[in-house]
């Protein structure tokens, strides 16, 4: 049996040691190795989506949340006896803290299956990406790259076949908003991709699911058969003369990197899940060299729900710059761990209240390679595209709240833990860079870091923002860059070593 202990620093901050040494000494397996009979193996591993229910691992890929001693020596006492993991792991809760209000929410109303795509055959090609125009619908994985423009282009290429990928390799730590949508609204994701496939023309669906994901492969597969069995997958979708589409699912083996686009195509075309280096676009060449679009889970959900409604029902949610929703997985030092739905133009203070933030100071959006915020950001609304920096903020999808009592080089040394590991290695800053960063900061925290490093750590978070392939080498400098700009007096105060 292989166990996979999540890491993350919401869970050391919950008791990950305790777990982790009650593993040990249940299984006779130390941290990374099995035990001498080979019955179990202990790993640790990068957020694995539960945040809002740390400590939290995954047994044989079922997951088991809210871990501590005595729930450990249980589960691996049963497993002993011959129980299998999948009959006693958990069901991990759903809590959606938040819907706008008035029947404003776009993704957890009642979804009937069909009505989207049904629209979209009537209205036709052009009207559909017309709609997903008028929504202002952006990449909500966090790159927030216009999506009429990427099935636009997809469209306008000639070659054939083409391809919808769906991104389901949701691994930025913090975030679990693709599982709660995959688990809760699966078929308004699966609508989305066949609207996509209509409006661009492809023939072939793919779902890329992150392997820790896995126990939602049943749930999906089922989901799949229920849209054949409704004439609404496969040949002559909803009665049409030749729309033919059909998805399969793929599932990745735990690579941060895979959920990269390119590095994605890699992975699905079963070579190392490296980013490419972007001579073509996928939606020109993408898997297999044929024209692809790949969105995130999130993208095509809403996609489905624009369809739906129209995209003039749509734009009466949120701000006229911005309109719509946007999903915001939460978790940390608050009362309300969860998801919350949250209308483009709230404020960050206002996420903090609906959650009940404990003593908030250090705020991390969009996971790692996001923003750090502090209480002085409280001002600042989310919105999908930041033009003013000072007031608006962009989130790729998580907010975790730190308290005034946690200790920020902690969390800023298990980010750039995690960056080290998920690295693939192919470009130098990277590879080089997130090991001296370690360096750094483990002489930082030992009280030996004089300015010269602190220079040095600043100048290697510049040149891996240069020169990185991928976004992971260009923003894994971040939250050490931000944190010793905002957080200087804690430094000074606490490392004695910032001045
Ligand atoms: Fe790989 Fe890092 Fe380079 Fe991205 S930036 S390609 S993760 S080495």
């Amino acid at each position: 049996h292989t166990i996979y202990l999540n890491t993350s620093v919401i869970s050391e901050f919950r008791g990950y040691e305790r777990v982790r040494t009650a593993f040990e000494q249940a299984t006779g397996a130390r941290m990374g190795s099995t035990d001498i009979s080979g019955t179990f193996g202990l790993f640790p591993t990068a957020c694995i989506g539960l945040s809002d229910q740390e400590p939290a691992a995954l047994i044989d890929f079922y997951p088991f949340t809210n871990l501590n001693v005595v729930r450990v020596k249980e589960i691996i006492q049963q497993i002993r006896e011959g129980i299998h993991p999948a009959e006693i792991c958990d069901h991990p809760a759903d809590h959606i803290r938040f819907t706008p209000p008035d029947g404003k929410s776009v993704f957890f109303t009642p979804y009937l299956r069909g009505n989207g795509i049904r629209r979209a055959l009537k209205i036709g090609r052009q009207a559909i990406i017309e709609e997903i125009k008028i929504a202002g619908l952006s990449g909500r994985g966090g790159a927030f790259f216009p999506t009429w423009k990427k099935w636009d282009a997809c469209r306008s290429f000639t070659s054939d076949p083409k391809v919808i990928i769906c991104n389901a390799d949701e691994g930025e730590p913090g975030t679990f908003k693709d599982r709660v949508l995959l688990n809760k609204q699966a078929g308004s994701v699966i609508e989305g991709m066949i609207i996509a496939a209509f409006a661009v023309g492809a023939t072939y669906g793919m779902i890329y699911l992150r392997g820790e994901y896995q126990w939602l492969l049943n749930h999906l597969e089922d989901e799949l058969v229920a849209f054949r069995e409704a004439g609404l997958l496969g040949k002559n979708i909803a009665g049409t003369d030749g729309f033919d589409f059909d998805i399969r699912i793929e599932l990745g083996a735990g690579a941060y990197v895979c959920g990269e686009e390119t590095a994605l195509l890699e992975s699905m075309e079963g070579r190392r899940g490296e980013p490419r280096t972007k001579w073509f676009y996928p939606v020109e060449r993408g898997y297999l060299q044929l024209p692809t679009v790949v969105n995130n889970v999130e993208t095509f959900a809403a996609a489905c729900r624009i369809l739906e409604m129209g995209s003039g029902e749509y734009c009466k949610r949120g701000i006229p710059s911005s309109p719509g929703t946007k999903i915001i997985s939460v978790a940390g030092d608050c009362q309300k761990p969860g998801i919350y739905e949250i209308e483009y133009g709230t404020s960050v203070g206002e996420l903090l209240d609906m959650s009940m933030a404990i003593d908030p100071l250090f705020i991390q959006v969009s996971g790692p390679s996001g923003e750090t915020l502090t209480t002085t950001d409280r001002d600042r609304i989310f919105i999908p595209r930041s033009i003013n920096p000072e007031r608006e903020i962009r989130c790729g999808g998580s907010l975790m709240v730190f308290s005034k009592e946690r200790d920020i080089l902690q969390i800023i040394m298990n980010f750039n833990a995690f960056f080290k590991h998920e690295s693939c290695g192919v470009c130098t800053p990277c590879r080089a860079g997130n090991f001296i960063i370690q360096r750094k900061l483990e002489k930082l925290r030992s009280g030996l870091a004089d300015h010269h490093d602190l220079h040095e750590l600043k100048s290697w978070t510049h040149i891996m923002r240069k020169s990185s392939r991928c976004g992971l080498g260009k923003t894994a400098g971040n939250p050490v860059l931000t944190a010793l700009e905002k957080f200087g007096e804690y430094f000074e105060g606490t490392y004695g070593a910032y001045h």
